[in-house]
Parts: C-alpha cells; structure tokens; sequence
C-alpha cells in the first residue's frame, strides 16, 4: 500500500483569488473545475479565463472519475517529506470531463498501476485550510 497523501513537511499550495473557490471545495470533499459554456469545454487548473476564446469560466462540480493517461513510481528521494513517502506513483489522470490532471495515485501498490486504469478522487484532510486531491483505482466499466 502506498500513501502518498497529507506528511508532516508537505509544501501546501497556498490559494489565490482565483483558485480559491477550487481550494475551499476540496475542503469540502468536492472537486470542482472550470467551465467555458461558450467553448463548452472544461479548463484545468483555475484560470482567470478561457483560453480559446478569453471567455468566463464558472466552476461545476467534477464527476470526480478519470483514467490515467500515463505515469511513474517514485521509487527514491532524499527530499523530505517524499523521502518517506517512496515508493509513491505521479500521474496524469484524464478526468471524464477533459482536463488532464498531474496527482498521485494512493490505495494500492505502486506496481499494479497502469495506462488506462479507471481511478476516482479522494481528498486528504484538510491542513491549514488545504485538502489535496488525490486518486484511487477503481473498478474497470463494462459500459
Ligand atoms: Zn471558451
């Protein structure tokens, strides 16, 4: 099992007006992205604007499903904390709704991960107003 979520030494993301609302909703246990409706398409990360048309983005909850389009296992660091975090996996995660996502994936051992694997969101809890978001495998859909 790896765990590669909330270690004491973590560097947090400190939130900024215009990721704020992204920040506070995984707090919350929520992912949410942005989302142009003239372009009809979802943004990742928080941006000010579209950037097809420059349009404005309003934020929508996330299915919070995605699949991992690629990925690798950490194996060794002599940073602290990740040093006692090996091995761990980063990942790009393709979520349902288009955006592709860099995380890691948690709950399971770093060798079973693969290209294609159907994952879902966790969050860990909160510290100093922050909750990562982070991804678990899931069961493969037949539909
Ligand atoms: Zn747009």
């Amino acid at each position: 099992m790896i765990d590669a979520r909330m270690v004491e030494g973590r560097i947090l993301p400190v939130p900024d007006p215009i990721s704020e609302p992204y920040w506070t909703a995984t707090t919350r246990g929520e992912l949410l992205i942005q989302y142009c409706s003239a372009c009809d398409r979802f943004e990742f990360y928080p941006r000010p604007f579209c950037r097809q048309c420059a349009g404005e983005l309003t934020w929508r909850p996330a299915s919070g499903r995605g699949t991992v389009y690629s990925f690798t296992v950490v194996r060794q660091s002599r940073t602290p904390p990740f040093d006692q975090l090996v091995p761990y996996v980063v990942a790009l995660v393709d979520l349902d709704e288009g955006p592709r996502m860099m995380t890691n994936i948690v709950d399971c051992d770093a060798d079973s991960v693969a290209i294609g694997q159907r994952v879902a969101v966790d969050f860990a809890e909160e510290v100093e107003g922050v909750a990562l978001p982070f991804f678990h495998p899931i069961e493969q859909s037949l539909s």
